[in-house]
């Protein structure tokens, strides 16, 4: 007898939907079985339902140890599970210490320990202290490496000066892994001269992000290493992304559910909530972001949950913290968004799974035998409207507060037991680190 056998009209396998049971035993998928007939005391999803694999999101800033304040693995796997991710990659930064060494993540993991309630991977950083000695973390079991090239936001992970940028990427060929980076060039980035959200765009214009992209792309030929594009906002460099793939560079770049979703013409007066960095644009930006989507220029929608605490984030642009709240809500508004544009839930799917998994690559994102039994029953027509304070999220601050969205994850499975149960998170603790030794669990 399995232990569970999931049965919808609508499951997603192989990149497409269709009637199947899904039946799992010790955790992980045993078997795709035809619909009819029905197997004894399968769970079967009301015709409002679409089963999905656990989503994948490989952006998330967990801030633990150090800045648990802001979020923490506690709240931010809850946060995870309810907007229907199963499995997180967690930044470098803005942790103390930040995981720039072994004994860093060493901590990092003993953080999460009887914590989390969705599965968490680790990226490690890379900055001008630690080059030369990044395979001991690659080793441990970090996903790749981060690098801003411009100044982060916190004093201790220093941004690596563009001429270290093809050190760096030498020693990521070598050991096989992948830079991931924040990509703004600094010379092209100044103080905004006000404290409005024009003055804020002003100051971190497109030219910064398409610099940049030039400069990865450069090194990237010259190193033949891997690299990935962090949360770009302005859709004019990604023509660079398109040609470089073209040459054959190994480029992946990914965007986030603020820029495919909210405008710079509709950032209210003081809507710090709102700041980011690089910034959310006007809305001819983002139905170019969105052609990018729909053309596959992009490999993942991520979050980007980067939380402060309230005082921070109040203020000014110039002076409150640069972070955008979205983990549980980020496939939520981005389906709302494609829904409204006309679009299927098909052509998101892949950017929230398998795009976001092979990014940091995981085996996880997919429904398939063998693959571990992280599933969720969404309900694409829900209606409801974002409470800040009903989230999971440890702080009550989020642009989409109040916003109308539509697609709820009604239930979640990890490793074939319910997490999440009519929406909400009903069972904690069950997640796991996602280290080498315990690859594919
Ligand atoms: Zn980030």
């Amino acid at each position: 007898m399995p232990d569970l056998v999931v049965r919808a009209l609508r499951v997603w396998l192989e990149g497409a939907f269709r009637p199947a049971q899904v039946q799992v035993s010790g955790g992980a998928v045993t078997g795709i079985l035809p619909f009819e007939p029905p197997v004894a005391g399968a769970v079967t999803l009301p015709d409002d339902e679409v089963l999905l694999p656990g989503l994948v999101d490989s952006h998330v800033h967990v801030n633990e140890p150090g800045r648990t304040a802001w979020e923490g693995f506690t709240s931010a796997t809850r946060a995870a599970a309810a907007g229907g991710v199963t499995t997180i990659v967690d930044m470098p930064l803005n942790s103390i210490p930040p995981t720039t060494t072994v004994e860093a993540l060493e901590l990092k993991t003993d953080a999460t320990i009887g914590k989390l309630t969705a599965d968490v991977a680790f990226w490690g950083g890379a900055v001008p202290g630690n080059l030369g000695s990044l395979k001991a973390l690659h080793d441990a079991g970090v996903r790749g490496f981060k690098a801003f090239l411009a100044p982060s936001g916190v004093d201790e992970f220093e941004h690596l000066p563009e001429e270290l940028l093809e050190p760096a990427l030498a020693e990521i060929a070598a050991i096989g892994s992948v830079l991931i980076v924040h990509a703004e060039d600094p010379s092209h980035l100044h103080e905004a001269h006000g404290g409005s959200y024009d003055d804020f765009v002003a100051s971190r214009p497109p030219i910064s992000e398409r610099n940049a992209i030039a400069h990865v792309i450069d090194a990237m030929r010259v190193t033949g290493a891997r690299a990935h594009i962090l949360h770009v906002s302005a859709a004019d460099s990604l023509d660079l992304v398109r040609e470089a793939r073209a040459e054959g560079l190994p480029l992946t770049v990914e965007t986030c559910p603020h820029y495919l979703t909210l405008r710079a013409e509709d950032v209210p007066t003081g809507g710090t909530q709102f700041k980011c960095c690089p910034p959310i644009r006007d809305g001819a930006n983002q139905d170019l972001l969105w052609e990018a989507v729909l053309d596959g220029t992009f490999d993942a929608i991520v979050s980007d949950h980067s939380p402060s605490t309230a005082d921070l984030k109040r203020g000014d642009f110039g002076s409150s913290w640069g972070g955008i709240a979205g983990l549980q809500l980020g496939f939520t508004v981005v389906w709302t968004e494609a829904r409204r544009r006309g679009l299927p839930l098909d052509a998101i799917l892949p950017l929230f799974t398998t795009g976001p998994a092979r990014v940091a690559g995981l085996a996880a994102g997919v429904i398939e035998v063998g693959a571990p039994a992280h599933l969720v029953a969404f309900a694409p027509d829900d209606e409801w409207v974002v409470d800040v304070r009903a989230l999971e999220h440890k702080n009550p601050i989020s642009p989409y507060d109040g916003a109308r969205v539509t697609g709820l994850a009604r239930s979640v499975w990890l490793r074939g037991e319910p997490i999440v149960e009519r929406g909400l998170v009903s069972r904690a603790g069950t997640g796991r680190t996602i280290l080498p030794e315990a690859e594919g669990a």
